[in-house]
């Protein structure tokens, strides 16, 4: 399907926000708290023999969605989601960072979850058409950006379990600041060792709401501890490192080697973490995605081998670890600083992000 066989119509609200009231916004934005004055959606219908389309395109005012309460995204929660930024450069240009990396990953996500796939050029026009009319929305301010949320949901009313023939994709986009707010101080992570985030053939590796909504218990108790972020283990792998409940994370070691776990079907392909692989390699440090153990990560700390850990993703960039802490034991210490291969590397992406950096890499749009 071309995009000129599915155009986008356009509603503008009768009622946006007023310039103060944006202004106000844009002054403080916070993470996930304001939202923009339009919503990109796209209407998906299948017949009952599967064979299905995308259609009626379109933009129109934010607002809340009508919905059968048989819809099935409300019993069995087909549904799936994306997240990224469009950041505003110095001559007012806006850019987004590497939007079909998202669109595959949607993708991805939408064949596990039994969800119709949308077709790239629908994707990137649909984040582009949003972009473009709530334009004022986009702060400039550093570290700031307009987050872009592209989803996907099951609407047909339906109370049998299978694969929904209604589809709603949406997209809504929200102000956003500085993730963990404020100054860059390295973040204490906590261990769950009571609860786990993915296993083999689950849904790890999509991005789809049910992961979050099994990783907030451990968040929590996370939280319970003074930790932002919980890391998860394969603890049938040896307690294998995954990631985080919402980051992809890095060691780097004193030889100059960068290692991530591997993308073993359990965990999230990060945007960011792919990103980081290639400046790593391109910066000629030695690059490995391979499974790294919970006693690797202690004994390196330990050692010295391993200088810095750090977290990544689309909201918060590149965030330093500074311990690890369980029930049982901590690696590593509040007190640590933010180390000099993270702080490089999350100036770097920063830089091409906003443009303050060359993009030799063809990653903005
Ligand atoms: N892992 C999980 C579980 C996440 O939710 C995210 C955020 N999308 C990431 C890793 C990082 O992915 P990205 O760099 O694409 O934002």
């Amino acid at each position: 399907m071309s995009v000129s066989a599915l155009e986008f119509t356009q509603k503008l609200s009768a009622q946006p926000k007023s310039e103060e009231e944006r202004s106000a916004v844009l002054a403080d934005p916070g993470f996930g708290n304001h939202f923009t004055d339009h919503t990109a959606v796209i209407d998906y219908r299948a017949d009952d023999t599967g064979v299905g389309a995308w259609e009626n395109a379109r933009i129109e005012p934010y607002g809340p969605i009508v919905m059968d309460p048989a819809a099935a995204v409300l019993h069995y929660g087909q549904e799936i989601f994306e997240g990224l930024k469009a950041y505003r450069h110095a001559d007012g240009s806006i850019w987004t960072f590497r939007p079909e990396a998202n669109a595959a990953r949607l993708n991805a996500s939408a064949r596990r979850l039994a969800l119709p796939e949308l077709p790239e050029e629908l994707f990137l026009e649909s984040i582009s058409q949003l972009a473009a009319v709530d334009r004022e929305w986009v702060p400039s301010g550093d570290g700031e950006s307009l987050y872009l949320r592209p989803f996907m949901i099951a609407t047909e009313p339906f109370l049998g379990v299978r694969p929904a023939r209604e589809v709603s994709y949406r997209v809504i986009a929200s102000p956003a600041g500085n993730y963990f707010g404020g100054e860059l101080k390295p973040v204490s992570i906590w261990l769950s060792t009571k609860y786990a985030r993915a296993g083999r053939g689950g849904t790890g590796e999509a991005k789809c709401g049910g992961n979050y909504a099994a990783s907030l218990i451990a968040q929590m108790e996370g939280e319970a501890h003074g930790c932002k972020q919980v890391l998860f283990l394969d603890e049938f792998n040896d307690n294998a490192v995954e990631e985080l409940g919402g980051m992809n994370v890095f060691f780097v070691f004193k030889d100059g080697r960068l290692v991530t776990p591997a993308l073993s079907g359990t965990i999230l392909h990060g945007v960011t973490r792919d990103s980081v692989l290639q400046l790593g390699r391109d910066r000629g440090l030695q690059v490995e995605e391979r499974k790294i153990t919970l006693d690797e990560w202690r004994d390196g700390v330990a050692s010295g081998e391993i200088t810095e850990v750090f977290a990544c993703g689309t909201a918060a960039v590149i965030t330093p670890v500074g311990e690890l802490k369980s029930e049982t034991e901590t690696i590593g210490s509040p007190e640590a600083v933010a180390g000099d291969v993270t702080m490089s590397i999350r100036q770097e992406l920063l830089g091409i992000q906003t443009g303050a950096v060359e993009d030799t890499r063809g990653w903005l749009t």
